[in-house]
């Protein structure tokens, strides 16, 4: 395997730590070595490791054939969970990944609309689909005016014709925002937001932003599509309610899959007409291998019924406590850094100024490395984290293992920091 695997996002210089068994709040490593994982897959094991209620509902769709050549009634059940949650999601459609939801999202809004181009923000990520595969983390030289960011792909892999079709617009910035997708109100099918995202700097969208966006959406017939892979957790009716508006599309995946790969498409069902087999066929065909697969379907199921009101309350109660443990372990260290984040999430920034859209949460080069120094030096103070400083709580820790993250922090910061 090119550099030892197979995921870029896991890969830590000089090799990352590999993974022998989970169990709850704990990661084990194949030295041995326990460690409080705050990375949960990233969002994706929102109840930790093994919990006996996903296993069972697992272990159980196993037993009874792992995927057929039919769709089974473990994908009504989960659609049906989805749907009774969020007034928005009058269908659904299931695949493997967030990338692959995206993929579909963007092909049904083209369908939908009749016209080609997406527009996203600058520094969000929505996966590795060519389309939003631009201005992901570009650099500084590459950046173009602040209120008119420049689209650049992401990779080489990534081809400068795609930024024809894609839009850039700067996060949280109404007014600059507006002015963009109005000049390309014509052509462009969807704008894609995530209201807290990760990648940028896990800062909230303003409610001016969401406002101007969502305006400018109805005004020209453009559709919106709220990317909730991860800020799914924060409601349980979903980031969308969190932030208080209605998508014409969501993307989700990660938690609920239950730990198992997992992608979904929700929205109203005339544009989710677009995948409809019946008649004359479908607009957008939406095949698949393991599409709702039905193991994954099960443990997804047994993930949401576990994750209710008050579980979620739980789990914002402790992301809330992390911060603060970071904040205190910071704030004594004297280093110049903060932590963002809402509900469960939290990002860790080695910067001072004030963060608001994807260039003011771009640490330097210098800095990023300090950063992923301290979290390299937090493995070996039993914290297992990711090292650009982006962790989460799960539904099995507790109080001590925030504490236990401030005490790691602290001393991680009094050795290393300069
Ligand atoms: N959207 C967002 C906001 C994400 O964070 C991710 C993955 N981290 C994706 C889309 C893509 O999901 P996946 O990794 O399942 O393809």
């Amino acid at each position: 395997m090119p550099g030892g695997n197979t995921r870029s996002t896991v890969f830590r210089e000089p090799y990352p730590v590999y993974a022998a068994r989970g169990r709850g709040s704990r990661i084990i490593d194949v030295d041995g070595v326990e460690r409080i994982d705050f990375t949960n897959n990233y969002t994706a094991l929102v109840h930790g490791h093994a919990h006996p209620r996903i296993v069972k509902a697992a272990r159980r769709a196993i037993e009874r054939g792992s995927c057929f050549g039919t769709p089974t009634e473990s994908e009504i059940r989960l659609a049906e969970a989805l749907t009774e949650r969020v007034p928005s999601f009058e269908q659904v459609r299931f695949m493997n990944s967030g990338t692959e939801a995206v993929m579909m999202a963007v092909k049904a809004a083209r369908a939908f609309t009749g016209r080609r181009k997406i527009a996203k923000c600058e520094g969000a990520y929505h996966g590795g689909y060519d389309f939003v595969d631009v201005s992901v983390a570009p650099r500084e030289g590459l950046w173009g005016p602040p209120g008119d960011p420049a689209a650049v792909p992401s990779g080489a892999g990534t081809w400068p014709s795609v930024t024809t079709d894609t839009v850039i617009v700067p996060f949280n910035d109404a007014d600059a925002a507006t002015r963009i997708l109005s000049a390309h109100a014509r052509d462009l099918a969807a704008v894609i937001i995530d209201p807290l995202p990760n990648r940028l700097g896990l800062i909230p969208a303003s409610a001016e932003f969401l406002n101007a966006v969502q305006r400018f959406c109805k005004a020209n017939d453009v559709l919106l599509i709220s990317d909730e892979v991860i800020s799914f957790r924060l409601h349980r009716a979903g980031a969308q309610r969190k932030f208080g508006y209605a998508a014409d599309l969501t993307v989700l995946g990660k938690l609920i899959g239950g730990g198992f790969p997992v992608g979904a498409l929700a929205g109203r069902q005339e544009i989710m007409a677009v995948f409809d087999s019946r008649g004359t066929g479908p607009l957008v065909a939406h095949a698949g291998t393991f599409n709702a697969n039905p193991v994954t379907m099960a443990a997804g199921l047994a993930a949401l019924e576990l994750l209710t009101p008050e579980a979620i309350a739980t789990l914002d109660e402790l992301g809330a406590r992390c911060r603060e443990e970071i904040r205190r372990a910071i704030t004594g260290s004297g280093v110049p850094w903060q932590v963002s984040g809402m509900g469960s999430l939290f990002r860790i920034h080695p910067i001072t100024g004030p963060l608001r859209d994807y260039r003011s949460t771009r640490a330097t080069p210098k800095a990023a490395r300090l950063l992923a120094m301290i979290m390299m030096e937090l493995l070996n103070l039993g914290v297992f984290i990711d090292a650009g400083g982006f962790g989460c709580a799960s539904t099995v820790m507790d109080e001590g293992d925030a504490a236990h993250l401030g005490s790691a922090l602290s001393a991680a910061l009094s050795a290393e920091a300069p």
